[in-house]
């Protein structure tokens, strides 16, 4: 392996729209790359499938930013739809106050996780006017209709590319939308000219309660499609990089948001590319309630697994494959963390010393990610950069790690910065979950300077007084295993860990 000296900076991506892996290579605008990713629909908990979605979205922010691009990343709230306005009303409380209580929780099992918080994260409730001002221009141009009840509808039949995202012949289309028109594409009880003619906007029913906004139409509320196609527009303008979200969404939702966007602006393309996420199975059966396999954050917590180990197991599969979800999984991973740590901590203190902090680990990620020279771990950058391949990222990593292990004589402040720059992109971060180890900020002073004195005793080989200070470290209940290029402290009381 060689240090190539400079950055691999060119990311490679499957789009679904064209359906093959393509570069990313430039902001259409010239600034920054825009990436629209449809965010959570707050009425519960978000649940480990959803998080595979947000964290691989994540990792891609993180690689493009490491690869040196600048991001304009944009993701919404969706806090307003059937589920959002039917489960507020079965807490009793307000729509606003309970969307805000699903959205902070987000955002808490979000920081847990390491996600990056957008630049933009708009909410659908708070952009009504833009959705108006897209229906009224659809309404405008032929490409949609209103009902009776003061409903209104997208015409499908009005343009012909509808459908090309997910590649649906016409002839299924009809079948799709019925399939589909579950909670998320409802108002299937107004009356439409076809089938596949979706919602842009919902007329009030008196179930909808205090629930809706006026509008040339009538009083109502916006369909989820406008939403997200309204919120587009605003904050990422008529054409941007890169739209994602989970392969559920591919249709009708994404075919639906091109079809508004494209016939409002009449540019194409809407979304330059496409990045969809395939599905999280848990114990190789599709995540539910009813067979008690649903998992959020919290839950897995309180069995007493860290964050971290969360991440690292949604990251362990391919983003275009399913990935099954298991416990045993998850112990793997918090293993394969553990001695990622160790490895870690090995390779800081022959770059810092005894003295490393974790700080300096994370300023280093935050920092390298610019100028960093991947060296050792340049087949592990363009796993990543090779349509974020994750697993064969994390398999490079542990190769490199090993072999440095056995090196002597190499830069290992150069090295460190590569690594925190590679974990950085993948969003491990290794110092934050408690348990594991301990951090060297809890290892008290005078065991450090025991440690330090030994370690120098032990170069000078004077092993008798490097055995007499291994005893007083043990006596002071903390063992040390020596490397060579370091050594690593651990506690053996139980209270210590
Ligand atoms: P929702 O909160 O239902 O709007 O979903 C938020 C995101 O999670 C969307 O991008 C979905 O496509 C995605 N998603 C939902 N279920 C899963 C799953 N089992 N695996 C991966 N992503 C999912
Ligand atoms: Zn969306």
């Amino acid at each position: 392996m060689t240090d190539t000296g400079h950055q691999s900076s060119l990311i490679r991506l499957y789009d679904s729209y064209s359906r093959s892996v393509v570069p990313i290579a430039r902001a259409i605008n010239g600034k920054s790359l825009g990436i629209y990713c449809c965010g959570p629909t707050v009425y519960a908990p978000a649940h480990i499938g959803n998080f595979r979605t947000f964290i691989l979205q994540d990792v891609l922010r993180r690689t493009l930013e490491t690869s040196g691009m600048r991001l304009r990343h944009v993701r919404n709230i969706t806090d307003v739809d059937d589920k959002t306005i039917r489960k507020s009303q079965a807490a009793g409380e307000p729509l606003q106050k309970f969307t805000h209580k699903w959205t902070e929780h987000f955002h808490k099992d979000c920081r847990r996780l390491n996600i990056l918080q957008p630049h933009e994260e708009p909410r659908a409730a708070s952009h009504i006017e833009d959705q108006i001002d897209l229906i009224a221009k659809l309404l405008t141009k032929g490409h949609a209709y209103k009902t009776p009840d003061g409903s209104v509808y997208f015409r499908v039949r009005s343009w012909p590319q509808y459908g090309n995202l997910s590649h649906l012949e016409r002839r299924k289309l009809r079948t799709q939308a019925e399939n589909s028109a579950g909670e998320r594409n409802t108002a299937d009880d107004y009356e439409r000219e076809a089938i596949a003619d979706f919602a842009l906007w919902k007329a009030w029913k008196p179930e909808d309660g205090g629930n809706y906004w006026p509008s040339p139409w009538g009083k109502g509320r916006p369909g989820w499609h406008s939403e997200c196609a309204a919120m587009a527009l605003r904050y990422l303008g008529e054409t941007f990089d890169v739209h994602a979200g989970g392969i559920d969404l591919c249709f009708p939702h994404h075919d639906n948001e091109i079809a508004l966007a494209e016939c409002t602006t009449g540019r194409r393309p809407f979304a330059r590319h496409w990045f969809h996420t395939a599905h999280l199975l848990v114990d190789g059966r599709k995540m539910s309630k009813s067979l008690g396999n649903l998992y959020t954050i919290t839950d897995l917590q309180l069995k007493g697994y860290s964050t971290p180990a969360i991440r690292y197991t949604l990251l362990s599969g391919h983003y275009r494959q399913p990935l099954n979800f298991t416990l045993n999984a998850l112990d793997a991973s918090e293993s394969a963390l553990k001695k990622l740590r160790r490895l870690t901590e090995t390779l800081l203190q022959r770059a810092y010393g005894a003295k490393w902090r974790r700080e300096t680990f994370t300023e280093l990620g935050n920092t390298a990610v610019q100028q960093c020279r991947w060296g050792y771990f340049e087949k592990a950058w363009r796993a990543l950069t090779n349509d974020l391949n994750t697993p064969d990222c994390l398999g490079s990593l542990f190769e490199a790690l090993h072999t440095l292990e056995r090196l002597e004589g190499c830069d290992a402040k150069e090295i460190m910065r590569a690594l925190a720059g590679l974990l950085y992109a993948l969003g491990i971060d290794l110092f934050k979950s408690s348990g594991q180890s301990p951090s060297p900020r809890v290892i008290p002073q005078e065991v450090k300077q025991l440690a330090e004195r030994r370690w120098k005793a032990k170069c000078a080989k004077d092993w008798a007084t490097a055995d007499k200070l291994r005893e007083e470290l043990i006596a002071k209940n903390w063992s040390v295993k020596d490397s060579k290029h370091g050594y690593t402290l651990s506690p053996t009381h139980p209270s210590l860990k």
